[in-house]
């Protein structure tokens, strides 16, 4: 467990100091009911797994287990291909498209109306705030299902003069950072094109997507549609490998995404990767400037900086730099620290004490090679795993921090005098998922949209997402697209029409 070593921050007469001084506001819990023991889903029912396995997941706020799941090996891989094969074959490719649609409209409306109790258990088991989780991952969730069930029966229109088939089976694997929506992101195209899918979602947090597997249950998707194989690496591993598959869709680290990159060499699967990132805000001189702070406060602080696309390197012009990071600094002291379960809380618990141990390691190593590392007075909850909000300077660009993904609350702060030198900083590093820019002049977004090596930039904005917009990077934070006509093209095939 990571304490900030300095004082605890104390009520008193000072505006700032009674703001933090809040009454609770905690979700109930009483909406979710965690059975204590769970199956794989497979042909459309839930199974042990071959060998009986299983594994605990905990609630990363208090450190307490939550619940057995069942831990999926080979045979449990077969058996989800095989069923997923059998569906494919006999009812989902052949499927009307608007009947296909039915099913997933009836998914979204049933996550939709269920919302409360998807938020409150994904703030649970991952430890992201329940803010977040009720306002971002669920409906975004929802959105996706939603967007691709209106293109089910339209898919000869995704491209002009182009019809459009499925590709057969596609394994799919997904982190734990947006649990529940990426699982979205990933099976909405998927399902939508008439393919079949087996899906292994991350240890750490599957329990949303245990519970909607139930839903696609109540809302009588065909047996072996979806299936879900819980597991640990090795149960990814064997799916990616699995030779009767005919794609693999994978969000998560650079390292995994190369070795699933090595496993399907030589072989006619199609491949996705959606990969880690450096983000880079670039903040201008003429920057709104309280807009470019919430931005970059957003982007690095939002779901404890879990997020892939984090803008986790902030490039600040030199007029400005001082004056920018004084504020930063002062709001980063109002962000509020704790119970996810709190509909107060900006910074939520870290998901794994794995990834909390990551997270100081890199701070550590910021200090060792010589920055200075800021964390504003704030007292973390005694147990479960949190982690101050961090700003990091006299970063050079060499240091570790600066060049690795830490996947924490962690920003680091250069700066920058031409635009070109800002574009050369944000461009330094092998990830390119991410940038958001920060100007009052359209000519300079434009520039530096065409100039930086990124999938997204953004535009005095940050983070923000629709199921019509594809999402991606280049570079080692992956290729292919999710969302937009683009995401859905990578479950098809096309042929000419004659
Ligand atoms: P991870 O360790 O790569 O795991 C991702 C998924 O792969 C999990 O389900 C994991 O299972 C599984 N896995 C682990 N080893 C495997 C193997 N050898 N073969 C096949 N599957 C394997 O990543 P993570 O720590 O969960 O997620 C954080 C990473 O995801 C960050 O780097 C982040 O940037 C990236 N991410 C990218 C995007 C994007 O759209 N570009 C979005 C979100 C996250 P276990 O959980 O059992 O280990
Ligand atoms: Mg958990």
């Amino acid at each position: 467990m990571s304490h900030n070593e300095e004082t605890p921050r104390k009520s008193g007469s000072n505006p700032a100091e009674r703001f933090a001084d809040y009454v609770p506001s905690i979700e109930s819990r009483d909406i979710v009911s965690i059975r204590s023991r769970n199956g794989l889903l497979i042909d459309g029912a839930w199974v042990d797994a071959a060998d009986g396995r299983t594994f605990t997941t905990v609630e990363p706020a208090t450190g307490e287990a939550l619940a057995e799941i069942a831990l999926g090996g080979t045979e449990d891989v077969d058996r989800a291909v095989a069923a997923a094969r059998h569906a494919y074959d006999s009812v989902w490719r052949d499927m009307p498209g608007a009947e296909r649609a039915r099913y997933l409209f009836r998914l979204a409306r049933l996550l939709q109306d269920r919302a409360r109790e998807f938020a409150v258990l994904e703030t649970i088991d991952g430890g992201k705030p329940i803010r977040e989780s009720r306002d971002i991952d669920i409906p975004l969730a929802a959105a996706h299902l939603f967007h691709h069930a209106g293109w089910a029966d339209k898919l000869d229109l995704a491209v002009p003069g182009m019809r459009a088939a499925p590709l057969g089976v596609i394994g799919q694997i997904t982190p734990w950072n947006f649990p529940l929506l990426m699982v979205a992101w990933k099976i909405a195209p998927a399902l939508a094109c008439g393919n079949t899918v087996v899906l292994k979602p991350a240890e750490t947090t599957s329990l949303t997507t245990l519970l909607l597997g139930e839903l696609t249950r109540e809302a009588e998707f065909p047996p072996g549609v979806l299936n879900i194989v819980t597991g640990a690496g090795d149960t990814g591993a064997a799916l990616a490998a699995h030779g009767g598959i005919d794609k693999v869709a994978f969000t998560g680290s650079t390292e995994v995404g190369k070795s699933i990159r090595r496993a399907v060499a030589g072989t006619p699967v199609r491949l996705t990767l959606e990969l880690g990132g450096k983000g880079a805000h670039i903040v201008c001189d003429d920057a709104a400037m309280d807009q470019a702070i919430e931005g970059v406060v957003d982007g690095i602080f939002f779901n404890q900086g879990h997020v892939c696309c984090a803008g986790s390197r902030l490039l600040v012009q030199e007029g400005i730099a001082d004056a920018f990071v004084d504020r930063l600094r002062d709001r980063i002291g109002r962000l509020r620290v704790g119970d996810p379960l709190d509909k107060n809380t900006d910074v939520g618990a870290i998901n794994s004490a794995e990834q909390l141990a990551r997270i100081v390691e890199h701070v550590e190593g910021a200090r060792q090679e010589g920055c200075e590392v800021y964390q504003p007075p704030c007292a973390l909850p005694e147990r479960g795993w949190f982690h101050a909000p961090t700003i990091v300077t006299g970063v050079g660009g060499s240091e570790r921090i600066a060049r690795e993904e830490v996947f924490g609350p962690v920003l680091t702060v250069q700066t920058f005098r031409t635009e070109r030198e800002a574009v050369d900083r944000a461009n330094a590093t092998r990830y390119g998922l991410s940038a958001g820019i920060w100007t009052e002049k359209g000519s300079r977004i434009l520039w530096f949209a065409n100039h930086l090596r990124a999938g997204v930039v953004w535009a005095n904005t940050f983070n923000k997402f629709d199921p019509a917009s594809p999402f991606g990077g280049v570079r080692e934070s992956g290729f292919g697209r999710e969302g937009g006509r683009q995401g859905l093209q990578e479950y098809l095939t096309l042929a000419p029409v004659r």
